[in-house]
């Protein structure tokens, strides 16, 4: 993806108000992100655990997305169903993102299973290992992963403007 700023970030979001978007803490090395090999951007809120977050470059420009996870991990090892990467303990989270609008505001809220740290991209291309990556056998090659990748976040934002 092209590289963008906090300017950009901020009035992207689709399901928080703008109050919160306003709030948030983006990340603090945006500058030094690899774009070049991600779909999205994502990141965690150090300062708010429990929170993260998802912009995607959309055809019809950024789309962020704010989701909650829960922070008790789970033993089990389990698959991102956005990169198809299998992690252990923990390291795969339910994200739960509040739909937009109305239905948003009467708390309606959808999940997907996927990499707690929104690496999706740079697992996909090899360029970041899970911790026991060698233990599983790879399934699926690098670019069907990348091309899952975009699929899998837009079908998940056709289901939070849904
Ligand atoms: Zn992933």
């Amino acid at each position: 993806m092209e590289p963008i700023t906090d300017l950009d970030i901020r009035p992207s979001f689709i399901n928080c108000s703008k109050g919160a978007a306003k709030r948030l803490h983006t990340p603090r090395d945006l500058a030094d992100q690899p774009w070049a090999d991600l779909d999205f951007l994502g990141w965690t809120d150090p300062a708010s655990p429990g929170r993260s977050y998802l912009v995607y470059p959309g055809s019809s420009g950024l789309v962020g997305l704010a989701l909650r996870y829960e922070k008790g991990a789970t033993r089990r090892a389990q698959m991102c169903s956005v990169c198809l990467t299998t992690h252990p303990n923990g390291a795969v989270r339910l994200m739960a993102a509040q739909k937009a609008g109305e239905a948003g505001r009467r708390g309606d809220t959808v999940g997907i299973y996927m990499c707690a740290d929104l690496d999706c991209s740079l697992y996909a291309r090899r360029k970041k290992s899970p911790s026991m990556g060698r233990l599983f056998r790879e399934d699926f090659d690098s670019d069907e992963r990348v091309q899952q990748i975009r699929a899998k976040v837009e079908g998940f934002i056709a289901r939070i403007e849904g």
